[in-house]
């Protein structure tokens, strides 16, 4: 290397250099693709790989302490993560409500047993109302093959509904 280079040379020339990439990718796969390379002026250069789970993608950057870091690509895919996640807390009860029009591949397990529950809560109180129908109506047509006379209007006690 030159005597007068400044970092970002050397971060161009790291990234320039195939057999840097080659080793970053090797060391990457062993988990160890974290290394700090000092400079000369006191500067110091990390070469490391984005600290997403699924990500190999290789960073150099200035030395400024060793925390995770993300790519670009992961940084933007968290922060929309964040973004979504924001949503969901905010819509958490129009998302889960029986008649949400919110697809429900786009809901968390947790909000999909709520609104299962829900809509099994409405079902049931559905059915609860048509078998109340259905009695008062047996009931009807009973009182209506019994009677001599028959009164709608609600005078004998019978109310539909
Ligand atoms: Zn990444």
């Amino acid at each position: 290397m030159k005597e007068k280079e400044t970092v970002a040379d050397a971060i161009v020339a790291f990234i320039d250099d195939a057999d840097v990439i080659e080793c970053m990718t090797v060391l990457s796969l062993r988990n160890e693709a974290d290394i700090v390379v000092k400079l000369s002026g006191g500067h110091k250069m990390r070469l490391f790989t984005c600290s997403a789970d699924d990500c190999t993608q290789i960073m150099v950057k200035e030395y400024r302490g060793s925390n995770a870091e993300y790519c670009t690509a992961c940084k933007n895919k968290n922060r929309n993560k964040k973004v979504s996640e924001e949503t969901r807390q905010k819509n958490y009860d129009k998302q889960t409500a029986p008649n949400s029009k919110t697809p429900f591949s786009y809901l968390n397990n947790e909000q999909k047993t709520i609104r299962n529950s829900r809509n099994n809560n409405v079902k049931a109180s559905k059915n609860r109302k048509i078998r109340t129908l259905e009695m008062r109506l047996t009931n009807l047509k009973k009182k209506f093959n019994d009677a001599e006379e028959l009164t709608l209007d609600g005078s004998d006690g019978t109310t539909f509904l």
